[in-house]
């Protein structure tokens, strides 16, 4: 068998898909992240896509070394399009052997997945205990909200007030029925991060995750003294060497791997087997579309230290699409008292409405994350 073309379609809200196709009719899905460089993503995948055509699928470590392995490597950029392209292959060996792609890696290893829905919560005044109470309500376990708005290196106690006052809502109007995750999104610095870390404690959330920015993650050993609420994060790393510090460290207790940028499927499950190895949880992941949220799935499916699994059916973010709008079998999504079932069609097990797909990617994708300020106008983290 070998690669014949590599179309890719921007969709919205904020989605990069690519469509792997093969001399023998078999194609496969993947999924990039836009982030805030979509043009350059797209131009990338089809500059390092031509490079695959003529290969044969079936050598996914081959390709993905070739891909890897340039002078200049790593970076989301390039991670993105590397992980894309290697879900799309998985989901063509899949289909060529007819199972699905967590059997060529262990197979299943678990009855069902666990999902969290993401509440909201970093804008002042919004009722998160009403939605916190809607995801109860719908069967949900978990629930993740994110910390706070803006927030100075040194800020007021007021704005900690009012972290601490939401999650005290979430917590009277539900209780212990909601395990309940707080991102703090990279906003936060390490002179306040403490300060929340150790304020939040007697909330017993699920963890804190990216209580700093990743490139200050050496402030992590402060925080981490400050409280035992468990530490995550890592979706803003990618491959087996990016992660090799944070195992290290010993101060992150749960690793939160994206498959669309990590490099892919097997990176991923090779990440989890090196946190395996330091007695950390992964909670993979997975606010993005349809195709990565599948391709999640095949790890969850086959990693026994995943515990839980982002996913954001459901979340419009206010641009009208939900990722199930452009999946023919929505029931590989179905969630049920808070968790879904492992996937069983071959390859990523997803198949996508590919007309509207084409008609959505002509109207263009324009996300780019919102710019925030800080009251003295000094720019702030989103
Ligand atoms: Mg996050």
């Amino acid at each position: 068998m070998k690669i014949t073309s590599i179309d890719v379609y921007k969709v919205k809200p904020r989605w990069i898909f690519i469509k792997v196709g093969t001399d023998e009719g078999i194609y496969g899905w993947g999924e990039l992240i836009s982030g805030t460089k979509t043009e350059t993503v797209v131009a990338g995948v089809k500059e390092m896509g031509e490079t695959i055509i003529g290969k044969n699928p079936m050598q996914i470590e081959d390709i993905w070394q070739t891909l890897y392995r340039s002078f200049f490597r790593g970076g989301p950029i390039n991670m993105t399009i590397l992980s894309g392209i290697e879900m799309a292959l998985w989901d063509i060996k899949g289909k060529y052997f007819n199972i699905p792609v967590y059997e060529f890696l262990g197979g299943r290893s678990r009855d069902r997945i666990m999902v969290y829905s993401w509440i909201g919560g970093d804008r002042p005044g919004q009722t998160v205990a009403d939605e916190a109470l809607d995801r109860k309500n719908k069967g949900f376990k978990a629930i993740k909200m994110n910390a706070t708005s803006e927030m100075h290196y040194v800020d007021s106690f007021k704005k900690v007030d009012e972290v601490l006052k939401r999650v005290d809502s979430i917590r009277s109007a539900v209780g212990y029925d909601l395990e309940i995750g707080i991102d703090f999104h990279g906003r936060v610095h390490k002179p306040m991060a403490k300060v929340l870390a150790k304020e939040l404690e007697k909330y017993r959330p699920m963890f804190i995750e990216e209580p700093v920015l990743p490139e200050n993650d050496d402030a992590l050993i402060e925080i981490a003294s400050h409280t035992s609420i468990p530490i995550a994060t890592g979706e803003r790393l990618y491959t087996r060497w990016g992660f090799k510090d944070v195992f290290r460290s010993g101060l992150v207790d749960i690793i939160q791997p994206d498959v669309a940028m990590t490099g892919g499927i097997l990176e991923t499950k090779k990440i989890a087997a090196m946190a395996e190895a330091f007695d950390i949880a992964v909670a993979p992941h997975a606010p993005y579309g349809p195709i990565a949220l599948a391709a999640t799935l095949q790890v969850d499916s086959c990693t026994p230290n995943v515990f839980i699994q982002e996913q954001s059916l459901g979340i419009h973010y206010n641009m009208g699409f939900d990722l199930l709008d452009f999946v023919k079998n929505k029931e590989i999504f179905s969630y049920k008292d808070g968790f879904v079932d492992i996937p069983q069609k071959p390859g990523l097990g997803i198949e996508i409405d590919e007309d509207l797909v084409k008609s959505v990617a002509e109207e263009g994708l324009h996300w780019t994350n919102p710019k925030w300020r800080n009251y003295d106008g000094t720019i702030a983290e989103w």
